[in-house]
Parts: structure tokens; sequence; C-alpha cells
């Protein structure tokens, strides 16, 4: 019987350079647990050295891990990408980080980019700068993506900056997407009456949350069988099951906000 799964997949952990460095592994799962969510993806910009330690604790706590990234292309078009496995994901980074232009990150001006394990400790840093584009256009970041049997979509695609319409001016048909995320400052019928071309899409909506309190601040509701990579990409990629966007009290309003079959 499929159910509604509370799902956050866009989440920074303390790897990215503007996430705030208490997005410890162990504290983004707790924070997840505690807003009674079922699947979580942390998505770094261009890594993922943390997701090792995400999926520890997550399966301490009975939370379904979507291992993810969050790609920077050459057109500055902010992509996010998941995958079945955690080894997939890594082994996806390894063929992309090549790609991250050779600049060292400077964490008094940019933040702190740092692998902290399931205990919290800091077990490693990150020395070139990960809120970069990749020398990768989104044309070749997708067809990667799809060569290791990830899902790939345009990230926030309302907002001014890193958002696939303002920086292409359109999504691409060609690319064969079939969900968009849109961010939490607009709903799906804002995003919809202003981008009606938006339709013919699954809207997704997550927190990008870069500090604690703001993991749930919106969410999904999948409706699927089980919380798992199975179900997602159902309903992703073909168009199984619903989806409902939902914002909690943190953000900017109240309650379901729209339905989308
Ligand atoms: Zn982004
Ligand atoms: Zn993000």
């Amino acid at each position: 019987m499929a159910k509604w799964f509370k799902g956050d997949l866009h989440i920074h952990s303390a790897l990215s350079p503007c996430g705030s460095l208490y997005m410890s592994p162990r504290a983004i799962v707790e924070e997840a647990k505690k807003r009674g969510l079922d699947l979580i993806s942390v998505t770094d910009h261009n890594t993922c050295d943390n997701l090792v330690y995400v999926e520890k604790v997550a399966h301490e706590e009975g939370i379904t891990l979507i291992p993810g990234m969050e790609l920077q292309t050459e057109e500055e078009v902010h992509l996010l990408a998941y995958f079945e496995t955690l080894g997939g994901a890594l082994a996806f980074k390894e063929e992309v980080y090549p790609y991250l232009p050779d600049v060292k990150n400077d964490p008094d001006y940019f933040g702190d980019q740092v692998i902290v394990d399931e205990h919290d400790n800091i077990v490693g840093v990150e020395e070139k700068l990960l809120i970069n584009s990749l020398l990768l256009s989104l044309d070749q970041c997708v067809e990667m993506v799809r060569s290791y049997r990830g899902i790939s979509l345009p990230a926030h695609v309302d907002r001014e900056t890193f958002g696939i319409i303002n920086q292409l001016g359109f999504v691409p048909d060609y690319l064969g997407f079939r969900a968009v995320e849109i961010s939490r400052a607009i709903t799906p019928q804002e995003a919809l009456s202003k981008w009606p071309e938006l339709e013919g899409y699954t809207l997704v909506g997550s927190s990008d949350a870069h500090y604690l309190d703001d993991i749930g601040a919106v969410v999904t509701l999948f409706h699927m069988e089980t919380p798992s990579w199975e179900g997602l990409r159902g309903v992703l990629e073909e168009g199984r099951g619903r989806v409902n966007i939902l914002r909690t009290s943190s953000s900017r309003s109240r309650g379901v906000v729209g339905e989308f079959p």
C-alpha cells in the first residue's frame, strides 16, 4: 500500500563553505528525525565526502538517505544529482572532481569546507573551493549522472542566481527532465503562474538548508510504496505516485500549498 512519505532532498552539510559548521552528519540526521522526515538527501556543492558519515547515522536512526550532490555547471546552473547507492555517488564524485577548477578555498572569506565523521569529529578539510562552476556543461553533467544511473533535476528553478530559467531562459526539453525543484521562496501556484511551461514537470520542494533550523522548512510529500530509491525514481522519472509540497511553521507560510498528479 502506498503511503505519503516526507522528504527533504536538498540539504547542505558543513562541507559546503556556505553551510553552517553545525551541519554535521549527526546533527543533520537528528534534526531530520525530530522533524519527522522519512528520507533526506545531503547535497553539497560539487562533492559528497560527508555522505559516508551521514549514511551511518541515517542507518542508525532509520531514515533513508538518498546520496546526492548539487552540481554547478559551466552555465552557472545548479543541478541536483541523486544516486541509488553511496558507492555510486562516491564514484561519480571522483569522476567530476577533476573538472572543478584548481582554486584554493579561503575559509575566512567563503567559509570552512570540512569533512565531519559520525561522532562530530573533523576528519578532513577540502582544499579546493567547492562553490565554483565545473568545467562541464549542463548537457555533460546530465549525461554523466545518467551514466551512473542517477537522476538529475534543475535546482531552485525560480531563483535568479544559479536557477536554470534565469541562466538559460527556459528548461531545455531535450534533456528529458521529468521533475524540477522550486525554492522555498515560491509556492507551486506562484511558480506555475509565472512560468506556465513548468506545468509539464513534477515540482518538488526542499529546504536547501544551510542551517539546522532550516531542515524540513519545506518538504515534499511523496506518495509511494516505501521511502526508497525505487519509490523516488518512480515518482521523479516515471510519473508514478504523487507529490505534495508542504511548508512547515519555520518557512514563509504554512500548510499544504499544492498538489500535483
Ligand atoms: Zn543551489
Ligand atoms: Zn543548495
